[in-house]
């Protein structure tokens, strides 16, 4: 396999980001690209891909095909995803091409749960206590260390709590393991945290490194409902979850946006999981900020400078998930900044929209 091809020189206005991956994330990537006079060339395996609606070009491929990631790679001046699950061997491919970031150490990572928790507790982070689980037996040993209630999670390709199962006994974790026929897992302790908060930031190719005011976020159903901006973190709470989020990325040498997800237990920070991606906690910055998660991660790809993460005012962001989507004209009619995602079919969970509430600072 090549090696991965590096930038050279930043991306001038003109020029064409490719992405992999064609949902709202790609979308909104597509439309923070336009607004700096960037294309983007949307690779993805839907055949109506919301991204593909607002986007220069797209490819409706499967992330296995060798030739059509090819002929993309080479009509890309640089290549990012949206979404953490893209194939090692998709990026390997496109990245011999044409400058792919985040690169692949950071995919690797955060694909799966018990390597992200692992890197996480060799920087002197604290995780939730984990095990990794591969068989019924191992499943009823993790429990009895971790001693309490705990969460098995597939240790791959679970998201919006897909993948989960809360278990309060040794039968429970190892039905659970069952239930999900064999998938190795990790089992974690189940945290009894005040709340959620998230850093999203971004690093860019020379190291430079910028932070947003990290939300506080409300789940329903495993399912993001809320982020809030400013968070109840104090200060030095903030100071520490940024502190933290650098620690990983610079470990990473990573490129792009990112979010790191955490429990916040008073003034202990705990990582929950690693997202290297623009994320669901960070839409508030279209419209709360002068520089959106979506403009950072193109820039930081690009290579460009970053830009200032100041925001202007408070933001209460909220997502329209499935058949909400009915009610758009009430949504329409509030004095929020309203974001469709252009999704032909409603269905339940899905995300289908966000709304953002602003309270210009004085
Ligand atoms: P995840 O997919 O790991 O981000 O989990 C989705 C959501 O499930 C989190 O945002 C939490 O609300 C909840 N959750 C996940 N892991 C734990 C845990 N170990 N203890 C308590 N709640 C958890």
């Amino acid at each position: 396999m090549s090696e991965p091809k590096r930038l050279s020189a930043p991306v001038a206005p003109g020029g064409t980001i490719g992405i992999l991956g064609g949902g709202q994330l790609g979308r909104m990537l597509s439309l923070a690209a336009a607004r700096l006079g960037l294309k983007t060339h949307i690779f993805s395996d839907e055949a109506d891909a919301p991204a593909y609606q607002v986007c220069d070009t797209h490819t409706h491929a499967a992330y296995g095909e060798r030739t059509a990631l090819e002929t993309f790679a080479k009509r890309c001046d640089a290549i990012t995803f949206e979404f953490e699950n893209v194939p090692a061997e998709t990026v390997a491919i496109v990245a011999a091409l044409s400058p792919t970031s985040p690169g692949a150490r950071a995919l690797k990572t955060a694909q799966d749960r018990f390597e992200e928790k692992s890197f996480v507790a060799r920087l002197g982070l604290t995780t939730p206590d984990f095990q990794a689980v591969d068989s019924e037996q191992s499943a009823r040993a993790a429990f009895a260390t971790i001693a309490g209630p705990a969460v098995l999670k597939t240790r791959r390709m679970g998201y919006d709590g897909k993948g989960q199962a809360k278990v309060t006994s040794a039968d429970q974790a190892a039905q659970a393991y069952a239930a999900f026929r064999g998938a190795p897992c990790i089992l974690e302790r189940f945290v009894k945290f005040d709340y959620e908060a998230s850093v999203i930031a971004a690093r860019a190719i020379d190291g430079q490194f910028a932070a947003y005011d990290p939300p506080e976020n409300i789940h329903e159903n495993h399912i993001l409902r809320r982020s809030i901006v400013p968070s109840r973190l104090s200060r030095r709470g903030i100071e520490k979850a940024v502190s933290l989020a650098r620690a990983i990325a610079d470990a990473l040498d990573y490129v792009g946006v990112f979010a790191v997800e955490l429990f916040v237990s008073g003034d202990a920070l705990m990582v929950n999981e690693i997202a290297p991606r623009v994320h669901n906690s960070g839409h508030w910055t279209i419209d709360a900020c002068l520089v959106s998660q979506f403009e950072q991660h193109i820039r930081a790809v690009a290579g460009w400078p970053l830009g200032h993460p100041g925001r202007h005012s408070n933001a209460v962001m909220e997502n329209i998930i499935g058949e909400e989507a009915e009610h758009w004209p009430a949504y329409a009619a509030r004095g929020a900044a309203l974001h469709l995602y252009g999704k032909p079919e409603i269905r339940p969970g899905r995300k289908m929209g966000h709304f953002t509430k602003l309270t210009p600072l004085s």
